[in-house]
């Protein structure tokens, strides 16, 4: 799905209760009320739309990137709290028992405040409150990741629940047939989602296990694993896209963790990861045995230049990032690329240099010229030293964005904000410019 189409699809969503409470509602109310109500059912309406972002679903990360879906996630749920927070503040607040307005004898217009109404809403308000603010604060808190990501999908399903049925008890609009109807619709999408994300997709891959055929050192504090199919053909992927895995875990287990593909599609249908220890999980993953059963949930992300017909490819990675980065350089040596390539690989000391023999040797099947960045070179070193940066890209990428080349980053944030910064400084326009972050929240 392209941007354009997702953007629509979610203006609409949450337009929809909205527009029809203003197609089918009754007499208009003082503004603040009617700004009010309309924060509350455009704040809830993009509450429910936020399960599809974070659906995980390949029809939208496939073309717009997971990081990008996230940060429209991220970036919607501010607005949508801010919105929903500050409109109970906004009403003037004249309950239909007890006042009748001029113009208004059936109290149309009035607020029905009841007991339900009251509680619903003050627990949502709260609730809302504490997701988003542990979601902002996230690295901050004591909690691990699946821990805070469970707290987070549950606490997010309660708070839309909790909205609304206080919309549907309180609100004016709510009561009308097709506003409600409407709720019903975005309430069983969002269901919906949260049962294919966390049910239904790993039942599924539950019939295609995979078997841990190796785990070896790949670099400093890196391990290579290596996974076979067991019983089915493998997985259908484009080179530069990443996976869900669950490793020596059961297919519904929540320990599952995303890792680019750094094997090229095709072959013999075995996938390979780069892993960089860096946290609870990733720092016993020496200790996988081979023969352990896995689950692959993919393939995820638009990392990919298959498709692409730009003269020339750059590729600029840091650390552990240069794993999709070489599933796609894999994946040109397999089809003889004729096209020039060049990678910027960035490490602090050579020891974490991931793959050096074999892009070597890659410089002899395709055009590929590879440029080692370290910042503690050994003595001796007579290649790039420091970060990759802007002025490194200024430098050796001014070439390559002239002729109209495509660029794809991976690593680590700082160094893709330098990158950016310094691609945009060249004149280089976003949809030659292709990345993805290692982080997902
Ligand atoms: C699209 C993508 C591709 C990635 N590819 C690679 C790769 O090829 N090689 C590699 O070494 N790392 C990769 N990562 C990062 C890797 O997923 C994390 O380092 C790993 O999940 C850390 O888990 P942990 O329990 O060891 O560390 P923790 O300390 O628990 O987590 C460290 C950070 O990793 C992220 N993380 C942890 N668990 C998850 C999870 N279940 N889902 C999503 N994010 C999580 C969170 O941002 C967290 O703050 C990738 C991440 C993403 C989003």
């Amino acid at each position: 799905m392209p941007a354009i189409a997702l953007i629509t699809v979610m203006a609409l969503a949450i337009a929809a209760p909205l527009g029809l409470g203003w197609a089918f509602g009754g007499p208009v109310r003082p503004w603040r009320d009617e700004l009010a109500g309309g924060l509350a059912m455009a704040g809830t309406a993009a509450l429910l739309s936020e399960f599809l972002l974070s659906g995980r679903f390949r029809m939208i990360s496939g073309r717009i990137g997971i990081d990008r879906t996230m940060r429209w996630h991220q970036l919607l749920a501010r607005v949508l709290t801010v919105g929903l927070l500050v409109h109970p503040f906004l009403y003037t607040l004249p309950d239909a028992s007890q006042f009748v307005r001029p113009g208004d004898p059936t109290r149309a217009g009035m607020l029905g405040i009841g007991a339900v109404m009251l509680a619903t809403g003050a627990l949502a308000w709260l609730g809302l409150g504490v997701l988003t603010i542990t979601a902002i604060a996230r690295d901050a808190l004591p909690w691990r990741y699946e821990a805070w990501r469970l707290g987070h999908g549950l606490g997010a399903a309660l708070v839309a629940g909790l909205g609304l049925a206080h919309a549907l008890t309180g609100g004016r609009y709510s009561a009308l047939p097709a506003v409600a109807a409407s709720w019903a619709v975005l309430a069983g999408l969002a269901g919906a989602s949260l049962a294919s994300t966390y049910l239904i997709r790993p039942l599924l891959l539950a019939r295609r296990p995979w078997r841990v055929a190796a785990v070896q050192p790949a670099a400093e504090r890196c391990w290579e694993v290596v996974l076979e199919p067991l019983g089915h053909e493998g997985l259908r992927f484009r080179a530069g896209q990443f996976a869900w895995l669950r490793l020596d875990r059961p297919a519904l287990s929540r320990r599952e963790h995303p890792f680019s593909i750094a094997s090229a599609p095709g072959g013999d249908g075995s996938l390979s990861f780069l892993v960089k220890q860096a946290g609870d999980f990733t720092n016993d993953i020496g200790a996988l045995r081979p023969g352990a059963r896995a689950f692959v949930d993919g393939p995820h992300g638009h990392l990919t230049i298959d498709g692409r017909r730009e003269p020339g490819v750059c590729l600029i990675g840091g650390g552990v990032g240069v794993a999709p980065l070489l599933s796609i350089l894999r994946a040109a040596r397999a089809r003889r690329d004729p096209r020039p390539f060049l990678l910027l690989y960035g490490n602090r000391h050579q020891g974490q240099v991931l793959a050096g023999a074999e892009l070597d040797a890659m410089a002899q099947e395709i055009d590929l010229t590879t440029e080692h960045v370290l910042q503690e070179p050994p003595s001796g070193w007579s290649g790039a030293r420091g970060m990759v940066d802007r002025a490194l890209v200024a430098q050796r990428c001014a070439g390559a964005a002239r002729e109209g080349w495509v660029f794809v980053l991976c690593g680590p944030p700082p160094m893709m904000r330098e990158v950016r910064g310094g691609l945009a400084a060249l004149g280089v326009p976003s949809r030659r410019i292709l990345e993805e972050r290692f982080t997902y929240d």
